[in-house]
Order: C-alpha cells, then sequence, then structure tokens
C-alpha cells in the first residue's frame, strides 16, 4: 500500500469535486517519506512537488500538503528522487536479477525489505 504510486497519475478529484481519499493518504505518505529523508542541512523544509513549485521551492511540510492539495502533485513525480529516493533498479537489484529468481533469493528479500520499495 505504502509504495503505491499510482496516487500521483491520477486525477485528485473524485466526481462530486472532493480530493479522493487515495489522493489525501498518498499524499500524507508522500510527506512522510520526505521528512523520513530529510537531512540536516535542510532545516526540516522539503522540495515541494505540486505543479507551481516543481520541486524549485523549499517549503514546511504542512505548507507542501496544502499545495498538494490545491494545486495537485506533478503527475510524472512516481520516483521521489528529490526526496532521497535511490535508484534501486540501476544500485542493488541490476546485477543479481540477471540471472536468479530474487523472489526466492533470501539475502536480497531482506534488501528489499530494508530498501524502499518501488511503485508497483
Ligand atoms: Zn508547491
Amino acid at each position: 500500500m505504502a509504495s503505491d504510486r499510482s496516487w500521483v497519475g491520477r486525477n485528485r478529484y473524485n466526481e462530486a469535486k472532493y480530493l479522493t481519499e487515495e489522493y489525501k493518504s498518498g499524499v500524507d505518505n508522500f510527506i512522510k517519506f520526505a521528512i523520513y529523508n530529510l537531512q540536516e542541512e535542510d532545516n526540516g523544509l522539503i522540495r515541494c512537488p505540486c505543479k507551481e513549485c516543481k520541486n524549485k521551492y523549499y517549503k514546511n511540510p504542512s505548507a507542501v500538503k496544502v499545495d498538494l492539495y490545491r494545486h495537485g502533485i506533478m503527475q510524472w513525480y512516481t520516483r521521489w528522487d528529490c526526496h532521497g529516493e535511490k535508484d534501486m533498479s540501476r544500485d542493488e537489484v541490476g546485477t543479481s536479477s540477471v540471472n536468479t529468481n530474487y523472489r526466492d533469493d533470501d539475502m536480497n528479500r531482506a534488501l528489499i525489505k530494508t530498501t524502499i520499495k518501488k511503485p508497483i
């Protein structure tokens, strides 16, 4: 659930023009993710990936949340690399997944558990 980023690319409003529960919980997950990955030099501010700020501006998490509700998140932004997400497919899994079935590989399973999950 937490790793599902499909909400990013979807319409954030339902037919009644309210924000969908999916979108709101997606934003919550995003904010948590960003806070978790904060660096000391960020001073508690995170980049805002809304359609207005486009990751160019830093805001405090509650302001980012308001922006994401109001403007919407950039719909291509499913890999949160401006918020500390690593490119897993290249770094860790890439070399070993070629000739092994990594789903049954204990070492890789442990690795997947401790790193951030990829969007499905
Ligand atoms: Zn913004």
